[in-house]
């Protein structure tokens, strides 16, 4: 995804801004690996003619524009995907092209176990469509590969057409070494993550549960390795993710001339609810990732911090070692849902009463919680049966009631997953710790979430913090971090199917 409000990497909203220098570094102790060093032995590194084979699909893609225009069409990527593997002697019925419109066909690849499996599938999910872009905003034709200085330059290079590529490759050099898995591997390549009215993530879960029916899904649209002036510092995977919500609070009244002052007032009405809202605090949470962070932490920290965090892991959690934590707002934005008027507007001349107060609160819920049920809650909280609260969509449209989509609760970091994920990041980016983060956004994830798959999002892409273009002006790869994903897919695969 990477839509405004998804923020690649996830460090930019997780680490800088929600969590404080000393989570951080606590997040840098390996979070779900306890104290086990991997020994970095060398990865199998793809020969050169698999390196070709990967570029040219690169390529391929980047040149099929799969925007939802009137010039894109995700099918002719997805069939041009089926191609190769047909033409490389996958099983036609292991290479389904399907969807609910011409021009939004999602291809879904099988490689199979060899025998009886040992365990349900894995499933890679990537999606082939990619953002509009402009030619006269680039500095290149966004939809031509082009290498130039280091990088790989076209709409996609970075979301995400660089993972379906790596993967697609992956899959092809998997078959052609005649790799057996011990379980059926996926490969989804899916329409409309970024808009669009056919979600292929979720229509193929709705109409075809059968062919990404999983055990856990790698969702390579998020998360990554953080380059700081080429040195990896930390590999992020996204494990969940916090929910982004606005209301508009609104009180009317009718008015009149402000030299006759009435009982009522929006205004006042308005402020008295938001005073209320301010002095509230949503109930104290913990999940599996905050837990995990918070625990690490305890072992980091000193004195009094330690002795908290201790407590409020500690069952009951002790409240009051709760609040004295939450006044460090990075804190409180790990423990609770929170939510702020942000933006407030009254009135229409000095001298007159206000007809209307609106208010508008974002908020940012805590996964396990839906946007409607906050709305219910902040009527409560502002105690004022006057007031209207109302949903404000993404897109700015105003709705009475709020979706009752929960965010991604997240699912333990089992080590079937992060044991290999690790290893192999630390072979490739040697001693970059691992760490599940929270992000600020939602991906296809979500559709398999709360269909009860559990999802992991890890590009195994490296960039530089300040060289985000996804959804950019010049969106650009280093061709380094190509070549490094793909060894890290290639290994990740074989890892989950068994060697
Ligand atoms: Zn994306």
């Amino acid at each position: 995804m990477r839509k405004p409000w998804c923020i690649w990497p996830p460090y930019n909203f997780i680490m800088r801004k929600t969590l404080s220098p000393h989570l951080i570094a606590a997040l840098a102790v390996a979070v779900c690996l306890g104290s086990v060093v991997f020994a970095q032995s060398p990865l199998p590194a793809a020969s050169a003619a698999d390196r070709a084979q990967a570029r040219e699909i690169f390529k391929q893609l980047i040149e099929i524009n799969t925007t939802d225009t009137s010039l894109g069409n995700v099918t002719t990527g997805a069939a041009a995907m089926q191609k190769r593997f047909l033409d490389a002697g996958f099983a036609p019925e292991d290479v389904k092209l399907l969807g609910p419109d011409a021009r939004k066909q999602n291809l879904v690849v099988r490689l199979r176990a060899a025998g009886k499996p040992t365990a349900k599938p894995v499933l890679f999910l990537c999606h082939m469509d990619v953002v509009e872009a402009l030619r006269a905003d680039w500095s290149t034709d966004p939809f031509q590969f082009i290498e130039k200085d280091g990088y790989y330059y076209g709409r996609g290079t970075q979301d995400m057409k660089e993972s379906d590529a790596a993967l697609v490759a992956t899959f092809l050099r998997l078959h052609r070494e005649g790799y057996k898995p011990s379980r059926d591997l996926i490969l989804a390549l899916t329409a409309d993550e970024e808009g669009g009215h056919f979600n292929g993530a979720r229509w193929l879960l709705e109409q075809h549960r059968e062919l990404v029916d999983s055990a856990y899904v790698i969702n390579p649209d998020s998360g990554g390795v953080e380059l700081d002036h080429g040195r990896a510092v930390v590999a992020d995977v996204e494990a969940t993710e916090k929910v982004y919500s606005d209301y508009q609070i609104t009180a009317v009244n009718p008015g009149g001339h402000s030299s006759r002052p009435r009982a009522d007032n929006a205004i006042y009405e308005l402020t008295t609810a938001l005073n209320k809202l301010a002095a509230y605090s949503f109930p104290f949470e913990l999940n599996e990732v905050t837990r995990t962070y918070f625990k690490n932490l305890s072992d980091q920290e000193t004195g009094q911090t330690a002795e908290d965090i201790r407590a409020i892991l500690a069952t009951p959690t002790d409240k009051a070692a709760a609040a004295r934590l939450s006044e460090e707002p990075s804190f409180n934005s790990n423990f609770r849902t929170t939510c702020v008027a942000t933006r407030l507007a009254a009135g229409h001349a000095n001298n007159a009463l206000a007809q209307t107060a609106q208010a508008n609160v974002n908020c940012r819920i805590f996964p396990g919680h839906s946007p409607e049920e906050i709305r219910h809650q902040l009527i409560e909280i502002l105690g004022n049966s006057k007031l209207t609260v109302k949903y404000v969509s993404d897109g700015g449209d105003v709705a009475d009631t709020a979706p009752e989509r929960k965010a991604i609760v997240p699912p333990a970091p089992i080590k079937e997953v992060f044991e290999p994920l690790t290893r192999i990041t630390q072979a490739i980016w040697p001693g970059t710790p691992v760490t599940p983060v929270m992000e600020n956004g939602a991906s296809d994830s979500i559709y398999f979430a709360m269909a009860g798959i559990p999802c992991y999002g890890y590009s195994a892409i490296a960039l530089e913090r300040d060289d985000d273009r996804a959804h950019g002006q010049d969106e650009r790869l280093p061709v380094e971090s190509y070549w490094k994903s793909l060894d890290f897919f290639y290994s990740f695969a074989k890892a989950l199917g068994g060697e």
